[in-house]
């Protein structure tokens, strides 16, 4: 039986990836199809990301907008954190879905239940199947087919030891036991390590090592079960890069002080910040305030490029409601200490919303956080490097074609024969 298999290791680099760190991953990059011009969406955030691996489609149209989004509850706009197992659900009592596509899962679900073991925040694992039609493993909760609660839950702690446990797992009980159609395993590497130490640094050159062995774990897996490799597409990448934070902003005590927004608290202009970007709302009171602020914007040091009106549809974010502006932090293309280049500013919330810790970050436009890699092997697809323009949103109608459905309501296309 057909089947497609992803690895993601979250947040790693296509230029990190060389025979001393990623031997596995480096091996594949030349035997099988490589796609050099791999893109992100944005905002670079996992959660996003996650939602535009999981519908093929881009934010626009799948409706989760970042690792944090601003919501209006009925008083007033407030930002709330993307990544709580809730989210979801509040997004749905809000907007009347939690996702506007369907998702792989629900896709595939006519050949049988796919299955998640997701690593990463719970935000960005139960989006890959928040109707139910398959199976999510989490530390927060598993779930089987119609949310049904899963005795046997995913009792790991982020980090490359939980990544082992679980690809273990994933290896024996998923691949070799159950065989779903379709099987993703994200794991939280080298992302954890990277927003914690300098990114290049031997910890998180290790934490990419790590990463790299258990993709060769499941590559072993797929090679005994299918010998010929006839019946399963394999693909391993990432959802984003990083950039090196070089400075940290704080966007709403920017807007208050301009005297655009009435209070750090105040629910007028409220910010979303996505690590190196920010997405900025606007009441329908405040909505006089745009082209002020868009005037002032491009004058701020920590301003990088800017999306309003019909950039926000390029970017691929909506347009309409209180959405009003973007921006992708600036940055430059300085080293770090260990030679890895492109650093950005950071938009951080004095209010809490998720504190930001010191190293890599990713959210923006920046060159190396666009910069996630993609490997695939399957029947259809050539080997060598592929030129063309692939962005997250075509790993979904590439799986689908290969598994013979529906390639419908999707804003990706297949790379079969790119
Ligand atoms: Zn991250």
């Amino acid at each position: 039986m057909k089947g497609a298999v992803l690895v993601v290791c979250d947040s790693l680099r296509a230029d990190l990836i060389d025979d001393a760190t990623a031997p596995t991953l480096a091996r594949l990059r030349r035997e099988a199809a490589s796609f050099t011009a791999f893109r992100g969406v944005f905002p670079s955030t996992t959660r996003t990301s996650a939602a535009s691996i999981a519908t093929g489609s881009r934010p626009a149209s799948h409706g989760l907008l970042g690792n944090t989004m601003v919501l209006d509850e009925g008083a007033g706009l407030k930002c709330y954190s993307a990544g709580k197992p809730d989210f979801l659900e509040r997004l749905r009592r809000v907007t009347g879905r939690a996702l506007h596509r369907p998702t792989l899962h629900e896709r595939v679900a006519s050949l049988g239940p796919a299955v998640l073991m997701s690593n990463v925040s719970p935000g960005a694992a139960y989006v890959h199947d928040p109707e139910g039609a398959g199976y999510v493993y989490h530390r927060s909760g598993s779930f089987g087919p119609g949310r049904a609660p899963l005795a046997d839950g995913l009792d790991i702690r982020v980090g490359a030891d939980g990544d082992d446990t679980m690809t273990a797992r994933f290896c024996s009980e998923i691949l070799e036991q159950r065989r779903p159609p379709y099987a993703v395993l994200w794991l939280s590497e080298p992302d954890h390590t990277g927003h914690h130490t300098p990114l290049g640094s031997p910890e998180h050159r290790a934490a990419i090592g790590r990463a790299d062995a258990n993709v060769a774990r499941v590559l072993e897996t797929v090679d005994r079960l299918d010998p010929g490799g006839k019946e399963t597409l394999f693909a391993a990448c990432s959802d984003h890069g990083m950039q090196t934070i070089r400075r940290k902003v704080d966007l709403d005590e920017r807007l208050v002080e301009a005297g655009f927004k009435a209070s750090l608290d105040s629910s007028d202009v409220v910010v979303a910040p996505q690590g190196t970007s920010a997405i900025l709302h606007f009441s329908p009171a405040a909505a006089d305030r745009i082209p002020a602020v868009l005037a002032w914007l491009p004058k701020q040091d920590f301003a990088g490029e800017i999306a309003s009106g019909e950039t926000l549809s390029q970017w691929g974010l909506p347009r309409g409601g209180t959405l009003a502006i973007a921006v992708s932090l600036a940055g430059d293309d300085e080293p770090n200490a260990f030679g890895v280049r492109g650093r950005s500013d950071v938009a951080e919330n004095a209010l809490g919303g998720e504190s930001l810790p010191g190293h890599g970050q990713h959210g923006g436009l920046g060159r190396y956080e666009q910069r996630p890699f993609l490997v695939i092997r399957a029947p259809g697809i050539a080997h060598g490097s592929h030129f063309t323009n692939a962005s997250l949103v075509d790993i979904a109608p590439t799986i689908l074609r290969h598994l013979g459905l529906a390639e419908d309501t999707l804003d990706g296309r297949a790379l079969t024969g790119a």
